[in-house]
């Protein structure tokens, strides 16, 4: 009889489990309460992405004069936004549900929870169902986490959950916290014109990036003409009538019509049973016993932001992979553990950011000779004729062997480009494999070649 896996949650995490478990021969129960695809695709990366885009066209439009275009009509409505982030959803959602049907999951639209090891429980609108399971995947994702000193609205004083999209812009948005969300919904929202105040609590945003691509992001910022508060710490936030005032420890107060809380997950693991089944947990997540995403109790596993490692889609996506391999016993030959050093990561603001693997500060930290070549896309044709001459390309290699350590992108496409990066970490390649690729021309790839010289 093939194996019974239980999946608690159907984000990417839940989702990817679910289809490679059911790919490799196991019988898939998937219980989702919410929306297939999870916060991902209803609250985090892909509502934010879609404002974002929306942001930078209109950006792009009211920048256009150099390109010979007149955009005298050009202008915002946020109800054909809301539609377009709508729909999105929904086609994703359904692709979900194509793919997870393909593979002969069985989806149960409810809550789920352990009743005990080898039991779950799922609660939905026709009644309790009992489930026996061979494994379970806990993917329950995480949710904005919310700070005693702050009473969170959903009308001034905010979310991210609570901005998609405003039905009117905020005059004058405080967003607290500057890490890679806080970042974005500074640049969304000053992409729309709105005036932004950030407050940052270190000298830097971004506080774990590479101190020169984080300049390059508050250079940007500055010349949009928001405000940074830096070295402050939020520690209250009141609401009187239409004004919001974020109180800071040295003193300071920002004073603004909405203020956004950006600080950080919390996981979902409340009323889940997992302590009652005999799960360690550890500062809310669940504690994971071996790279195989294991709890104490062998055969249930976690993925996504409830494991406390990476808080990434394409990680949580990847966990849950790696989980269905282990559980079907295809470690043992074709698996390669999942390295989180390796993970590629983008911030979607605009120069957009994205690094791979070791980055020069951490190096310089840790006294490692590193190799580290840096190239600006204004050395590239397709950049000035981009008429966006902004960023650069830096890879940090290995002065020995020259392996591809790392990288950093800052400029157009960002994202996509750190991938050439990103596969030379994973594959051990060297600096020559990526100079010697005969790239297009004219391309922003160039600048990579260039970097790899
Ligand atoms: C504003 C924002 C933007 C982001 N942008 C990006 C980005 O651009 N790229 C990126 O890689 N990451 C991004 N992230 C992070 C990303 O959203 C998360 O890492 C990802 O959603 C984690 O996936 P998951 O499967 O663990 O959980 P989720 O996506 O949270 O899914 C968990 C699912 O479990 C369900 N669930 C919970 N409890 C139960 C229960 N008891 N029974 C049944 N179902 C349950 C929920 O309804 C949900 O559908 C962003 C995060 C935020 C906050």
């Amino acid at each position: 009889m093939s194996l019974r896996l239980v999946i608690i949650g159907g984000g990417p995490a839940g989702n990817s489990a679910a289809t490679h478990a059911a790919r490799l021969g196991a019988r898939v129960t998937l219980i989702e309460r919410d929306i297939l695809g999870g916060a991902a695709h209803l609250w985090d990366c892909v509502p934010s992405k879609a404002m974002i885009a929306t942001g930078a066209a209109w950006g792009e439009i009211r920048h256009a004069d150099g390109m010979g275009i007149r955009t005298e009509h050009a202008g915002l409505d946020f109800e054909s936004l809301r539609r377009r982030i709508d729909s999105i959803e929904d086609r994703l959602e359904s692709s979900v549900r194509q793919l997870l049907e393909s593979q002969g999951v069985r989806i149960v639209r409810g809550t789920g929870r352990l009743k005990g090891p080898h039991q779950v429980v799922a609660e939905t609108a026709e009644g309790i169902e009992e489930l026996e399971a061979d494994a379970v995947v806990v993917a329950t994702g995480s949710r904005p986490r919310i700070p005693d000193w702050a009473e969170v609205d959903s009308e001034r004083v905010l979310t991210t959950r609570d901005a998609y999209p405003p039905s009117s812009l905020p005059e004058h948005l405080v967003v607290i916290g500057s890490g890679v969300t806080g970042v974005e919904f500074v640049h969304m929202f000053s992409s729309f014109g709105c005036e932004v105040t950030l407050i940052v609590s270190r000298q830097q945003v971004l506080p774990r990036k590479d101190p020169e691509v984080a300049a390059a992001l508050e250079e940007d910022f500055l010349r949009r003409g928001v405000t940074l508060y830096k070295g402050a710490r939020a520690v209250g936030v009141e609401r009187t009538g239409d004004t919001v005032k974020v109180s800071c420890n040295d003193g300071r107060v920002a004073v603004g019509s909405h203020a956004l809380l950006a600080i950080g997950p919390v996981p979902n693991s409340e009323g889940l049973g997992l302590v009652d089944a005999g799960v360690e947990m550890e500062d809310g997540y669940v504690r994971t016993v071996d790279h195989h995403l294991r709890t104490n109790v062998p055969h249930i596993y976690v993925a996504g932001d409830i494991s406390g490692k990476l808080p990434l889609s394409s990680v949580a996506a990847m966990q849950g992979r790696k989980i269905a391999e282990h559980v079907m016993g295809l470690h043992v030959r074709e698996h390669r553990h999942l390295d989180y050093e390796k993970a590629a990561s983008a911030i979607f603001t605009d120069p957009e950011i994205a690094d791979v693997g070791l980055g020069e500060a951490d190096a310089f930290a840790e006294g490692r000779k590193v190799r580290v070549t840096k190239v600006p896309f204004a050395a590239t044709a397709k950049a000035l004729i981009n008429n966006d001459p902004r960023g650069f390309v830096k890879i940090i290699s290995d002065p020995a062997t020259g392996q591809v350590l790392g990288g950093s992108i800052v400029g157009r496409h960002a994202a996509e480009l750190i991938s050439v990066i990103a596969l030379a970490v994973t594959a051990g390649l060297r600096v020559t494999d990526i100079h010697e690729s005969l790239l297009v021309h004219p391309a922003l790839a160039e600048a990579l070649a260039e970097a790899a010289e």
